[in-house]
């Protein structure tokens, strides 16, 4: 029987790290972070993840607050928004809850934000520089997943991962970050053919695709390691794309839907948020000597 990867117990523990450094920049340079999430028009689900998040940033001593904008706002109105939050200089990080109307041009915006403001690391300059291993922050799904492996001490030096899904927010930036710890990644997706011959290779598979019930036991190589992203709405309750009463028969570690890899995403976040806010006040230092 599998073990479990409990990401809601080890983004407790993150938690009281970060609670411990947020006192630390207050105390040594007078900063309280602060995190602003945009959001457009009156999408439940959004409202319920800004609510999770705000819950999170009033323990931790982060300063949030969401700008709300009408369904019909226009795009120039977005931009000059995220422009306002940019100039900020209470603003340390800045989200933009997705998807947008159908008025609205996503990727422009996304543009729009300071790049050292970008704590979903979804900017295109940080998701370049992933490729260097010098982005500013990391794509909160994806670094949330290698976050949880790591401090459940699995190897990635040398093993077998395979990826399912090949999304610009979590699949594809997972190969480069399974390749940045030395794992050999393969990225599968809707044309790879006979997906099975691909997952039962895998050492870690991730699966991030949406479909609940994709990966089944015969799927899955015995004892590996299974990270299921999906997370879908069924019947009322959150289910993710991986089987998960048969594979973790024949895995070795398993994450839950919930409970697994949606807690490490805003665990991610908020740890972007505060290492911008450590990166303003050393700048703000570095100006002041
Ligand atoms: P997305 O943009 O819809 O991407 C889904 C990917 O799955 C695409 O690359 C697609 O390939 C691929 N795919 C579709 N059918 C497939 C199949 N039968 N076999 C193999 N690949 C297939 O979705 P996303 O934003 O990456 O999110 C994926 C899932 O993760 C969703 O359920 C989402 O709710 C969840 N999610 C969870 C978290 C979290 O914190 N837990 C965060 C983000 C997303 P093609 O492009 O070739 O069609």
């Amino acid at each position: 029987m599998a073990q479990i990867l409990d990401g809601q117990a080890l983004a407790a523990e993150i938690y009281g790290e970060l609670q411990r450094e947020v006192q630390s920049l207050r105390g040594r340079h007078g900063r309280v972070p602060g995190l602003r999430v945009v959001a457009v028009g009156e999408e439940p689900a959004s409202y319920v993840y800004a609510r999770n998040q705000e819950r999170h940033c009033r323990e931790l001593g982060i300063d949030f607050d969401t700008v709300r904008l009408p369904r019909e706002v226009e795009q120039g109105r977005l931009l000059e928004t995220l422009e306002e939050l940019n100039a900020d200089p209470a603003v340390d990080g800045i989200l933009l809850f997705a998807p947008l109307p159908p008025q609205l041009d996503q990727q422009e915006a996304v543009r729009t934000i300071d790049p050292g403001k970008d704590v979903e690391g979804l900017h295109p300059v940080n998701l370049g520089n992933l490729l260097f291993e010098r982005s500013h922050f990391t794509p909160c799904t994806p670094g949330g997943v290698i976050t949880l492996l790591k401090r459940h001490r699995i190897p990635l030096e040398g093993r077998r991962v395979v990826i399912v899904g090949h999304s610009p927010v979590v699949g594809k930036p997972a190969v480069l970050l399974f390749l940045a710890e030395h794992a050999t990644a393969t990225c599968c997706h809707q044309w790879t053919t006979d997906l099975g011959r691909h997952t039962r290779e895998a050492d870690v598979l991730m699966v991030a695709v949406g479909k609940p019930g994709l990966i089944t036991a015969d799927m899955v190589r015995p004892g590996a390691v299974v990270v299921d992203v999906g997370i879908t709405r069924v019947e009322g309750k959150l289910v993710g794309d991986v089987d998960f009463a048969g594979v973790s028969e024949v895995a070795g570690w398993i994450t839950p839907v919930p409970g697994g890899v949606g807690p490490m995403t805003v665990c991610t976040l908020l740890s972007n948020t505060v290492e911008a806010a450590r990166r303003h006040a050393r700048q703000a230092a570095a100006r002041a000597s």
